[in-house]
């Protein structure tokens, strides 16, 4: 087995693989424009690119190259999904709250694809794959398979289909799991590409609106609206989208997002190319698959190797720790994995919140935003992205229990290390002895 690489080699496939590297310009003169957005993910670009359809004139600054932050660096697993269940939230909430979320998540994946049509981004290579849910308890094939019946009977969501463990095996290769449910409809694309892509799109069709290597540092509040300071000219904007997600310590400027998200740190590795016979084996329909722990781990096949991903490390640095506990976890699952060799491995920060879910809406009468994806924010935040645009145009769309006013700061926030720490030990306890 080739042994692991020293954190510094750390490198991702995304950045080796992407097709597109397009060039964008520092901001360097004053603007003045209706709606200044911070931050150039998958948030602030679908914001800017809602703006531009109803001809309202915006302006999109990254502190970083664009794709720097989550967008660029994610798993590329395009989901309709939250981290609370359909059943639950119909039981805490209703129906009619159930089926408004439900319609949101699915709007979200679709909107992705409209968008890819609508740039010709044929190089964020999006498929409708589908996503594999494995189990890895029978507790838990029960658990989901329950929730997918729920789900057809209740919902009428016929998307879903519970497969053996026979059938699971066949497919990935793998014999550790109990069985599974497949969605369809959802699917998988190449993350940077698709960020990459959107922001020179919007360049292309509406004149240079999107600047990286522009850091927001302050925000002064005036009659008329807001003045923007970046080291290379001030924005003058009546609105202000908060797009910073994950990355809001940057600068102050977006510290009302920060005291309401905790950090988390998601790390990825991918393998170096697999002989044939082992692509002929595993994961061999090409789907996203994710497994039904708490502290999930997903997995895919790009390009022939295995992209292999989950949360579980902490702090503001890589952790060798956190990649070696990746390849373990995907060699336990993958034998014939033992001696390939690990060729990429990254991480970066994902935006938990209290209740597990997104939120989007207004801070105040000038600064919208959107945030919070708890780690399932590609289709997500390109809905969310959209929908702050709306707010920023004085609208209230419905969002249900994504709406701004539930997004809650959190207390104690010196101490949120320790208290994810201590969850996550919790969580990862409970896997252990599959509970
Ligand atoms: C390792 C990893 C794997 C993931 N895998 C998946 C997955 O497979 N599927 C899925 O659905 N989700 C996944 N996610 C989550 C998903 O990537 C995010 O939810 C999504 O990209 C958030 O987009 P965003 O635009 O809100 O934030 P980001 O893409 O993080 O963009 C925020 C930007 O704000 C900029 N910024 C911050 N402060 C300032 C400032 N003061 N001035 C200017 N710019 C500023 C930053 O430079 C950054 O580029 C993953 C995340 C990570 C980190």
């Amino acid at each position: 087995m080739n042994g692991p690489q020293p954190v510094s080699q750390i490198a991702s496939l995304w950045r080796d693989t992407a097709k597109t590297a397009p060039n964008f310009s520092r901001l360097s003169n004053d603007k003045t424009v209706d709606v200044a957005i911070i931050g150039g993910g998958y948030t602030g670009l679908t914001a800017a690119h809602r703006l531009a359809e109803r001809d309202v004139q915006s302006i999109v600054v990254d502190a970083n190259p664009i794709g720097w932050g989550a967008s660029g660096r994610n798993g590329g697993v395009v989901s309709a999904k939250f981290r609370l269940s359909f059943p639950s939230i119909a039981q805490a909430h209703g129906m009619p709250v159930a089926t408004a979320m439900h319609r949101l998540c699915h709007e979200a994946v679709d909107e992705v694809d409209a968008l890819i049509q609508s740039y010709g981004l044929e190089s964020a290579r999006f498929t409708r794959c589908g996503n594999l849910r494995c189990a890895h308890t029978a507790k838990a094939l029960k658990g989901i398979s329950e929730e997918a019946e729920w789900m057809r009977r209740e919902m009428g969501d016929d998307s879903l289909r519970c497969l053996s463990a026979g059938e699971v095996a066949e497919e990935t290769g793998s014999h550790a799991f109990k069985g599974g449910v497949l969605g369809l409809g959802v699917g998988t694309l190449h993350p940077l590409d698709y960020v990459r892509g959107l922001a020179e799109g919007l360049n292309q069709r509406h004149g240079e609106l999107v600047f990286e290597r522009t850091p927001a540092t302050s925000i002064r509040r005036l009659n008329d609206g807001v003045h923007i300071t970046t080291p290379g000219g001030e924005i003058k904007a009546r609105q202000v989208i908060l797009a910073t997600n994950a990355y809001s310590d940057i600068t102050p400027v977006s510290a009302t997002i920060k005291a309401r998200l905790v950090p988390f740190r998601s790390s990825i590795i991918a393998t170096h190319p697999l002989p044939e016979a082992l692509q002929n084996y595993l994961l061999i329909k090409d789907r996203s698959y994710g497994e039904t722990r708490r502290m999930m781990r997903w997995f895919r096949k790009v390009d022939g190797r295995i992209v292999f991903g989950g949360r579980g490390a902490f702090g503001k640095r890589d952790s060798q720790a956190a990649f070696d506990s990746l390849q373990s976890a995907m060699v336990s699952l993958f034998p014939a994995l033992a001696d390939i060799g690990i060729a990429y491995r990254w991480s970066g920060h994902v935006g938990m919140t209290l209740d597990a879910l997104p939120h989007v809406g207004r801070f105040d009468d000038r600064v919208c935003y959107a945030a919070g994806y708890n780690g399932a924010g590609v289709a997500m935040s390109t809905l969310l992205g959209r929908l702050a645009a709306d707010y920023a145009m004085g609208e209230s769309p419905d969002v249900a229990l994504l709406a701004a006013e539930r997004l809650k700061a959190v207390p104690l926030y010196p101490l949120r290390e320790v208290g994810i720490r201590l969850v996550a030990g919790y969580y990862q306890f409970l896997d252990a002895i599959g509970r």
